[in-house]
């Protein structure tokens, strides 16, 4: 699943890409991919113009105008949208054998034609990606089940430690609520635990202010390193040029079971199940 740095490489590609264009037209293939929405206040965006592409955590926000709505989009676990202008193609997200052919094709949830001559492809294989049309109010509402984006100034050393400094979870558990802390997800909740050289499965309240702290730089160390690598990517994800993103090749521990640690060259990357997600970390360095 796209993380943070992943959606955000996206966001960022498509906010250049369609800023201040306009939706000529629009075709809803499957409308089962509508949360709380219905198809004719999803067509009620057929005309507006994109102002721009904002992000809370993993969902995508687009704002529209006038008047004002937003159609957010999560992309899930294969979700994917592809910006296609004369013989340009640039996908982003889950990357599919066919991604290019016949768009669209059979994945296709939803489309746009923008006031280009482009048009904006949303796929997605598996089903669980969602398109959402809200209002100013709603997306308040939406807003606020989440905590602060961890990229954003909101996200700060005094939120972090009142937060979390009394909860009895796993340490990367926490890392993974999106309603303390938006955007972190599997492979970097792992990479942050491994750089402030804390165990994963420590209990968020037996963690030293020291160590709280460590995980909160962490954080602000690795999110800007991989969006500057355009994400990480594996067989199955490519960021909104079709690349695969850079940050593949920086992971520490993701991945990694069984081989040497890259820090201290003794232990050995060990891979153990936590909330059903597979953890990794090194006993050696790890404390
Ligand atoms: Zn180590």
């Amino acid at each position: 699943m796209p993380e943070l740095p992943e959606v955000e490489t996206i966001r960022l590609d498509l906010d250049r890409l369609t800023k201040n264009l306009r939706i000529t037209d629009l075709q809803l293939l499957d409308r089962r991919a509508l949360q709380q929405t219905s198809a004719r206040k999803f067509y009620q965006l057929k005309g507006k113009q994109i102002k721009q592409w904002d992000r809370i955590g993993k969902l995508m926000i687009v704002e529209l105008a006038s008047p004002q709505l937003f159609l957010l989009i999560h992309l899930k676990m294969t979700g994917q949208l592809i910006y296609r202008h004369n013989v340009d193609i640039i996908p982003g997200g889950h990357g599919l054998p066919d991604w290019h052919a016949n768009l669209p094709n059979k994945y296709t949830i939803a489309y746009f034609s923008l006031s280009n001559g482009s048009q904006l492809f949303f796929n997605d294989m598996r089903r669980f990606a969602y398109l959402r049309v809200a209002t100013k109010t709603e997306l308040h509402q939406i807003k606020n089940n989440f905590g602060p984006d961890a990229i954003s100034p909101d996200f700060s050393l005094p939120y972090w430690l009142s937060a979390v400094s009394l909860r009895k979870a796993p340490i990367k558990n926490i890392l993974l609520n999106q309603k303390i802390l938006a955007g972190i997800g599997n492979i970097y909740a792992d990479e942050i635990c491994f750089r402030a050289r804390i165990k994963p499965t420590r209990k968020a309240n037996k963690l030293t202010k020291q160590e709280l702290t460590a995980i909160f730089r962490a954080i602000k160390q690795i999110m800007p390193l991989a969006i500057k690598h355009r994400g990480t990517t594996f067989s199955d994800y490519l960021d909104a040029h079709g690349q695969r993103g850079g940050f593949v090749k920086l992971l520490k521990v993701y991945g990694r079971a069984g081989k040497k640690c890259k820090r201290c060259q003794k232990g050995v990357i060990k891979k153990v199940k936590l909330g059903g997600r597979g953890t990794h970390f090194c006993p050696f360095c790890q404390i």
